[in-house]
């Protein structure tokens, strides 16, 4: 997939209509991600006003290591989240995706992600990753975790404040293939689409 592609997927966060910026997520460093004219960017370090990348992926396809990579950079590949700035200091490396347990239910974040691997002849592969929307409402959640390889999607809703017991009993939970979930610009589109679903599945 062209990285043009990957990098315009979304803008902008369904929740909080800001723009989406990258982040690598690293357990347990913060390394800066930056969009330029050429391409992509990994940064090793920040200095003085100097910024090093120590990954590039460009535009044109091209893939370049640089001296000075960390180690921790495994198969010349990075992952990169796609998230806007008020859902990036809710700590979204702790999230996990494709399953909506009880810590999560009362989160509201959106993001997607996406690989990009290069090889040893300067190229590089990218592919998308997941797309994860966490909502409340009205006393409600919704969660859609869509795997953007094949648009498989699982979509969960529920009341906010049963207990354990009840909330597992009642919780609506869906897998569907969709065609494409981009055409979704709005939370509030996304919820009406929820809502149908959990009428038909009543
Ligand atoms: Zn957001």
């Amino acid at each position: 997939m062209r990285l043009k592609e990957i990098i315009t997927y979304r803008e902008n966060c369904l929740i909080h209509n800001k723009m989406l910026k990258p982040h690598y997520v690293h357990p347990s460093r913060n390394i800066p991600v930056m969009i330029d004219e050429y391409g992509i960017h990994l940064i090793s370090h920040e200095r003085q006003n100097i910024t090093a990348a120590c990954l590039s992926y460009l535009w044109d396809g091209s893939y370049n290591k640089y001296f000075g990579c960390p180690e921790w950079i495994i198969n010349n590949s990075i992952n990169v989240y796609m998230i806007c700035d008020i859902c990036a200091k809710k700590q979204f490396k702790k999230i996990a995706v494709g399953h909506s347990t009880i810590p999560s239910i009362k989160e509201n974040v959106y993001f997607y992600s996406f690989v990009l691997v290069g090889d040893n002849f300067n190229n590089f592969d990218g592919e998308l990753g997941w797309e994860i929307v966490r909502h409340t409402s009205g006393g409600k959640f919704y969660h859609m975790d869509t795997q953007l390889s094949d648009n498989s999607i699982s979509y969960r809703m529920g009341n906010i404040n049963d207990t354990l017991d009840y909330l597992l009993k009642s919780m609506i939970s869906i897998q569907v293939k969709d065609v494409n979930v981009s055409y979704i610009k709005s939370i509030d589109q996304l919820i009406n689409k929820m809502k149908l679903y959990g009428v038909f599945s009543d």
